[in-house]
């Protein structure tokens, strides 16, 4: 129906996470409008992004290295965050959220999203491995932390609570404190897109 170059960028458009053909699309479809410097510009801040953020060394969020070269993100390195408690997340949007409320002293680790069905296998795109050796040797990756508590923030969607089930097994033998947000997050929801209050009771009320 489109011609092969339309296609092509709806294709990869479809790929965003939430974004499906039909807004993929519309978005082609906003850029064929636009003039060659307001695309140009487009593409040089999509380079611009890729070549300046990597990932934190301990936590995975994305940042932008100071002079410094330091490996570490502005949470990870930051010496007045309690390095006793570490609050798992799934990506780096709800990492933001719960930022933006600060129910959370302690420093992050960003899983990865987790998949939509309860299938073991599909645990494997998680970054489990990484988070037991963060949990176990958190001074090889650059952060003198003891951790006390692990916090499972994941979503309350299907995958989130495969997930949390899946991982309370694989730290089990960590010996560490292990807890779970508390209710107050819709089920089906994302800490994303949830408010303060909500976000604020989730972490007051973790068990
Ligand atoms: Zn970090």
């Amino acid at each position: 129906m489109y011609s092969n170059k339309i296609q092509k960028l709806i294709d990869l458009f479809s790929r965003f996470p939430g974004i499906g053909p039909k807004v993929a699309g519309r978005f082609v479809f906003y850029l064929a409008k636009l003039t060659d410097k307001e695309v140009k510009e487009l593409a040089n801040a999509i380079l611009e992004v890729k070549n300046s953020l990597r990932p934190c060394g301990f936590c995975f969020k994305l940042f932008e290295p100071s002079e410094a070269q330091s490996n570490l993100c502005e949470i990870c390195s930051d010496n007045s965050r309690d390095r006793t408690i570490l609050g798992v997340v799934e990506k780096e949007a709800d990492l933001v959220s719960i930022e933006k409320n600060k129910p959370h002293k302690g420093i992050y680790f960003i899983l990865g999203e987790t998949p939509s069905s309860f299938k073991q296998e599909n645990m494997k795109s998680l970054k489990v491995k990484e988070l037991k050796q963060r949990i176990e040797k958190a001074k090889a990756f650059g952060v003198a932390a003891d951790f006390k508590e692990i916090i499972l923030a994941l979503n309350p969607t299907i995958g989130g609570e495969a997930a949390t089930l899946y991982l309370e097994r694989e730290l089990k033998d960590l010996n560490k404190k292990i807890t779970r947000l508390g209710r107050g997050l819709p089920s089906g929801g994302e800490l994303e897109y949830a408010d303060r209050e909500t976000i604020l009771s989730a972490f007051k009320n973790r068990k």
